[in-house]
């Protein structure tokens, strides 16, 4: 059996019919996973003794008869979130020899609901990047479109779930960094709504843009992490309370049906598809248009007019927030020290020699816009407009119930291309950035490929806690795999 190119619906059907156990389940993936760390170097550490002892557990608790929404399913887990016991590094020298003292919320509900970790995903360092080229643990490259990258900074947990190295995956999303991935690999990545998810024990980015979300190969098996890793928690003051639905129902009523999207607007915000738009990915996602109308939604063009606004705003708002997060590492309560005398020349060589150069330019940036003088003329400015970004997407919503959108302006391009263009790095976030400026949800679900094969993905577009809307719609919209 091939293990490894299951859903998490598959496998969980196989193992409560009796069809294979959990240990056989993590043990196919794991020697999946194992195989491909010297070609596709999706994780940073597998875990094959420990993820083997949970897959035992779970055996065990299944045969004890009882059963849990994941029990003995493997997920991948990306490099930013604390797993006890685990190290925890954020692809960064850094955080080298860290190792987890407790779960993350994220982590102890899935625990809860009988998952099995099968090891930690490479990323871009702390989450900072589109390609996954700034890991201090080298590169992944993309399984699909070989030879490029596979989108970042989840770019590990994409580069897994897409190359069948892994059933399902957690990544981050701070400014696309779970979308944009998704969309390289071929793959379902949901940016929840800020505030659905907890960000207790994750490493933080900039904390008012992170949400942790899925990475998987179908719509129902998001809706199915979604199910466990929603909801309030004390630990986290910015998780809402909010019900939790069951998110696998979204699309109960309407399934069937020869128009399971009528009654639904889809919004096509214009300028979303400007200049610099690829055309395959143009085409890909006047398709998926097309998709809608037939299946019976109404599309109607709607205007988002600040969009050229996002990345100036973001990158000021984010590099802000990261250069504040990050004066925690100091060689002194972390990871990496290089020991010295003197206390504060210990500080300056252990952060010289634990970040990496974009994380140092983001931090430097961060400083600068935060530095007295120029807050107001940066952060407070883009505070502003950050607002009105924000109204823009509410504006958009009294007049549809979903937006319709690319998730990247181009597909995946070679490793190496544009390693030292900060820049064309940047303005590459340019369609998925605006959403987390909002704090609305968004989801990236496969439209087609490019001719020479290389995956481009859709974004949905939802309101503040429109993640049911968001299934509901994505799985009318989902392509066969
Ligand atoms: N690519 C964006 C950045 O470099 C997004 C990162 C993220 O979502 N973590 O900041």
């Amino acid at each position: 059996m091939e293990f490894a190119k299951m859903t998490v619906t598959e496998a969980l059907r196989g193992m409560r019919a009796g069809a294979f156990t959990s240990v056989e389940l993590t043990q196919g993936v794991l020697q999946a996973a194992q195989a491909a760390q010297n070609t596709i170097h999706a994780y940073v550490t597998l875990d094959a003794e420990g993820a083997l002892a949970q897959a035992a557990e779970a055996d065990r608790m299944r045969a004890a008869g009882q059963e849990l929404p994941l029990l003995g399913v493997p997920i991948a887990v990306k490099d930013n979130m604390n797993v006890k016991g685990q190290p925890c590094t954020a692809s960064s020298h850094i955080l080298e020899g860290y190792v987890a003292p407790y779960d993350a919320t994220v982590i102890a509900q899935l625990r809860a609901a009988g998952a099995v970790f099968l090891g930690r995903t490479n990323m871009d360092e702390f989450a900072l990047g589109s390609t996954t080229q700034t890991s201090y643990f080298g590169p992944t490259e993309n399984p699909v479109a070989r030879g490029c990258i596979p989108g970042g900074s989840s770019g590990g947990s994409a580069a897994a779930v897409g190359g069948d190295l892994a059933l399902c995956a957690l990544g981050t999303d701070t400014g696309g960094s779970i979308r944009q991935p998704a969309s390289h690999c071929g793959l379902v990545g949901v940016k929840p709504t800020y505030g659905r998810v907890s960000r207790y024990g994750i490493v933080a980015c900039a904390s008012s843009l992170d949400q942790v979300g899925p990475m998987t190969k179908t719509v129902e098996d998001a809706a199915l992490l979604m199910n466990v890793i929603s909801g309030q928690d004390a630990m986290d003051a910015t998780s809402l309370d909010e019900p939790v639905p069951d998110y696998t129902q979204a699309w109960i009523e309407s399934e069937g049906s020869e128009k399971p999207l009528a009654g639904i607007t889809l919004g096509i915000p214009k300028e979303y598809f400007g200049e610099g738009l690829d055309p395959e990915v143009h085409t890909r996602i006047e398709e998926a248009k097309m998709r809608a109308e037939r299946l019976g939604a109404t599309l109607r063009p709607v205007s988002l007019p600040n969009t050229a606004y996002g990345i100036p705003t973001y990158y000021i708002c984010m590099t802000a927030e990261i250069s504040a997060n990050l004066a925690r590492f100091d060689g002194v309560r972390y990871g990496l020290r290089v020991p010295c005398d003197d206390v504060i020349e210990q500080y300056k060589r252990t952060r010289a020699e634990g970040f990496g150069a974009e994380v140092k330019r983001r931090i430097l940036l961060g400083t600068f816009v935060l530095s007295s003088g120029f807050y107001d003329a940066y952060y407070n400015r883009a505070q502003k407009v950050r607002t009105l970004i924000r109204r823009d997407f509410e504006a958009a919503f009294a007049q549809c119930d979903l937006l319709l959108a690319p998730v990247t302006p181009e597909p995946a391009w070679p490793l190496g291309v544009y390693q030292n263009d900060p820049i064309r790095n940047y303005l590459s976030d340019v369609l998925t950035v605006g959403v987390n400026l909002a704090g609305c949800c968004a989801l990236s679900l496969p439209a087609g490929k490019t001719a020479a094969g290389k995956p481009v993905g859709v974004q949905l577009i939802g309101p503040n806690f429109g993640e049911m809307m968001l299934f509901r719609v994505a799985k009318a919209l989902e392509l066969p795999r």
